[in-house]
Parts: structure tokens; sequence; C-alpha cells
């Protein structure tokens, strides 16, 4: 069985506790892995060799270090069928998927080792005195992942961290912590000096506890619930770290009258039961105008029963398995709620046949469905498409906006002015207008009200990593 190791101070090492714990296929409940589990002592062993790392990994030339990401992302795209299928068995997500997160992950370390030679100061004349104003990286930063995307939104922060000229210590989520141990393996082997990106694993309370409280790091960046990024903002203030946080999402999709309603379908389908809706930018609530509502319906049901469900590792394959039974619970209590309320089931909603051992839940259309659900409050995090019906673009723009969360929104319409208009309404970091995504590398990402605090991707993404000086000069 594969062993996954951590990464403390460039070497591969158990815990001192020296257990290991076995990862389980959610596709078919088979061991994949065993990983070693680390303990407080190791979170406070790999700081501190961060700590150590940091004056000569800051102080290195911006043309090297961003040149050791460049070499990194070569060797992730070298490794990525092996990366792609550890992280399809040990969270489900179908290798297509998979591949396309890893390769990506490697685009961003690319995209960071060219942001990173752009940190370029400030010169201001003023009389007798001068003034130059400096970026310089925050110092050990704590990494903490979730296991939707175990790779790609690690390389998200330690791209930029990196390329800022921060070390870090990373730490992904119990659930799949193997593929993301690969990535840092990887990066790790394009010759980073020791200790300058390390990885620990453990539960959050423990091991992710130790990172975000241990005053030796100096910021947190961390992307998961919404519930334990309010706890990781209390924990730093009492050290008033920095913190970035990518929270839970609740995405609305309006579709209007005047619409291309076979594109719009499409990307529903793709965006609400991609990855089984475990997604913080999947479609969560449909609203689409009352005169194309059936027909809306009618064509997002006909492209949902074309999905295809099966072993994730099969190449055609469109959905693999939830990733435990415990977001398997979840979506069947949100849709149970929803249909005790009214609601009414256009297809799926419950398992497939023949999958008895995996995670398996079929993607599921409802209809009829209001407000006081939690399907339309909560983030289910599963395969749900919850169709409402509207009648104004004012109702439309009101039930969007009504939710605590602010991270995507998609928007369908062929008039440009109600494009621009509703896009500027919504109360979203991130709005897609007759586009199903909202990731681009050079665009910032993040939410608004409860869906977080600061921005990745782009250059504002490795800002969050720098802190400005001004040096004033007496002449
Ligand atoms: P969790 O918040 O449960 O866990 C995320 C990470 O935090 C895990 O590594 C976890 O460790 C760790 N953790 C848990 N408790 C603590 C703690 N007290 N201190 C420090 N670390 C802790 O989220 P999930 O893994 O369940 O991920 C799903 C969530 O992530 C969804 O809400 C989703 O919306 C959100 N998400 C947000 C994105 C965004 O960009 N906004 C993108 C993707 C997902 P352990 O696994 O050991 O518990």
């Amino acid at each position: 069985m594969y062993r996954s190791m951590m990464l403390i101070n460039g070497e591969r090492v158990e815990g001192a506790s020296g257990r290991f714990e076995i990862i389980h296929n959610p596709a078919n409940q088979e061991p994949v892995a065993e990983v070693a589990i680390g303990d407080v002592i190791d979170a406070v062993k790999a700081l501190e060799a961060a700590q150590r790392a940091f004056p000569g990994w800051s102080s290195v030339s911006a043309r090297k270090r961003c040149g050791l990401l460049h070499d990194a992302a070569e060797i992730v795209r070298e490794r990525a069928d092996h990366i792609s299928k550890l992280l399809t068995m040990e969270m489900g997500k179908p290798i297509r998927d998979s591949r396309r997160e890893v390769l990506s992950a490697a685009d961003s370390l690319d995209y960071f080792a060219e942001e990173g030679l752009r940190n370029i100061g400030e010169w201001i004349s003023a009389g007798d005195t001068r003034s130059i104003v400096v970026k310089q990286p925050v110092g050990v930063v704590s990494m903490i992942t979730p296991w939707n995307y175990p790779v790609e939104l690690l390389a998200w922060k330690a791209g930029p961290a990196l390329a800022a000229g921060c070390t870090a210590v990373a730490k992904p989520s119990s659930l799949a912590p193997v593929a993301a141990t690969e990535f840092v393996m990887a990066i790790n082997d394009a010759g980073l000096p020791p200790g300058v990106l390390n990885i620990v694993h453990g539960s959050g309370d423990t091991v992710g506890a130790e990172l975000v409280t241990n005053p030796v790091s100096r910021k947190i960046s961390f992307t998961g619930e919404t519930s334990t990024g309010r706890w990781i903002m209390e924990a730093a203030a009492r050290h008033l770290k920095r913190v970035s946080l990518e929270l839970g999402g609740h995405a609305p999709m309006i579709v209007f009258d005047d619409a291309d309603i076979d594109a719009a379908a499409g990307a529903c389908v793709r965006r609400a039961f991609g990855n089984m809706g475990q997604v913080c930018i999947s479609v969560n609530r449909v609203y689409v105008d009352d005169a194309i509502a059936e027909d809306f319906a009618e064509k997002v049901i006909r492209r949902t029963l074309d999905l295809r469900i099966g072993d994730p590792l099969d190449p055609e394959v469109d959905l693999g398995p939830m990733v435990s039974e415990r977001q398997r619970r979840k979506t069947r209590e949100h849709i149970e709620d929803a249909l005790r309320k009214g609601a009414r089931i256009l297809c799926g909603g419950r398992e497939p046949e023949g999958f008895t051992r995996g995670y398996y839940f079929m993607p599921t259309v409802l209809t009829d469905v209001d407000h006081t659900m939690c399907i339309m409050r909560e983030e289910t995090f599963g395969p749900v498409a919850p169709i409402m019906r509207f009648s104004s673009e004012e109702e439309a723009v009101r039930l969007a906006n009504d939710t605590e969360y602010g991270l995507a929104a998609y928007v369908y319409t062929n008039s440009l002015r109600r494009a621009v208009r509703t896009a500027e309404r919504i109360e979203a970091g991130s709005v897609g207008v007759n586009i199903g995504s909202v990731i681009d590398l050079q665009a910032p990402f993040g939410g608004w009200k409860q869906s977080g605090i600061g921005r990745e991707l782009s250059h504002r993404g490795l800002e969050e990593y720098l802190e400005i000086k001004h040096i004033r000069l007496g002449l």
C-alpha cells in the first residue's frame, strides 16, 4: 500500500507518535494509502524549520526563487499521472478532473513565478528627503486546506507565498492528504532549501490549531468551512496575525428570458454537479424567468440524465462518489427537508442502483422550492440543483442576494445592459456572465459577506503574503 509521509525540514518523516492511518477509497472503501499522522509536536517542529529557513529564502533573489517555482511546475507536470490517480482514489473525483486539477496547479506555480518578479517598490523624491516603499515577505505562513481541491487550492497558497519569499507549513485535510503531500514533495524536489516548504498531517483541532495559534507563523491562509474560518479568525486575533479566509459559498444562477437556454442549461448541469457539487462555487440555487422555466428545466433534466456515473478511475466517467458518508447524508437530509416543505424531485434524489460499496448519489434536480428550505439557505456541498421561478429582474436580484454567503454568482442573458446591471448589484466576489466558470489565474478570487476575507490569484494574491515598509532617507 502507498505510504504518505510528512515533509519537515526537507526530510520525509513519520510523526513523533509513529502513528499511521489508512485512507479509504470513497468509490469502494478499499484502502488507498497509509498516512503518517502528526501531532502538535510535529507542527511545532515544522514551524521552527520554516522559521530557520526564512532569513535565507527571503533574501534569495526573486529571480532565483521564481526559477525554482518554474522547475517545480515542470516536476508536477511530469508526475501528473501519479498525483491525479492518488487524488481520484482518495476523494473520488473523476480522473479527467483530477488530471485537470493537477495541471492547473502547475500553471498556478508558473503564474506566481512570473508575478513574483513584479514585486517592485516605489521611490518618492521630496526636497531633501527620499522615501522608498518596499514590499517584504510577511514571514512564516500556515496554509490549511480542504479536501475538495486538495492540490489546486494548495497551489494557490504555496505559489504566491514562496514567490513572495515566505516560508510555509501546509496542513491538508485529514480526508484527502495524499495527493497534496505528493504535490509538496514535487515542489520540494525542484531544489528548495530544507524547511522552506513543509507539510504536516493530523487533525484540524490539534495540528491545525497549533498552526493557527503558534506565534511563529505570521499569517494564516485558510480554505474551508465558514465556521472553521470564524474560529481561526478569533484565534489569530490574539497575535494579530494576518488572515486570508476562503470560505463557504451558496452561488445563485439567474437565467433571464432572453438567455441562450441551451448554454444556460449546460452550465447549470456542469456547475451544479461537477465534483458531485462539492465545490465552493457550485451553482446552489437556480432562478429562472417564469416564461422559460419549463423549457429550461426540461433541458437541464435531459443533460443530467446523460451524465455517466461510475468508477472515477474510468476516463469516460462524469461523476464519481461523494467524498464521505457524512457528505452524502447531509445532501439527503437537505433534500428531505425540501420535500417536507413542498419541493418536488424532477430527477435523482437517491442513490443509483448497483453502487453498494461507495458513497454514490444521483445528481438531483428539484422544483417548487423556496427560501424556507435548508437547500436554499445552507451550503449542501452535494449534487443538487433547486430551480425556482421569478417574474421580474428586481425579484431575481433580491433572491440571489438573500444569503449570508457571497462567493460566486452566474447570470445568463443576451442583454448587455441587463448583464451589467445585474452583475453590479449581486453581492459576490465573482460573477460569471454567460459563462459557468469564474476562475482565471489573472483575476482575483475571494468572498464577500460570510464567504471570506482577502483574495487569491492575480497580483492581489501575491500581495496577501507581503508587508509594506516605508524607508525614509534624509539627505
Ligand atoms: P473544514 O473547515 O472542515 O476543514 C478545512 C481544513 O481546516 C482541514 O484541513 C481541517 O482539518 C482544518 N481544520 C479544521 N478545524 C480546524 C481548526 N480548529 N484549526 C485549524 N484547522 C482546522 O472544511 P472541509 O475540509 O469540510 O472543506 C469544505 C469547505 O471548504 C466547504 O465549506 C467549502 O465551501 C469550503 N471551500 C471554500 C473554497 C473557497 O475558495 N472559498 C474552496 C473550496 C472549499 P481536518 O481535515 O483534519 O479536520
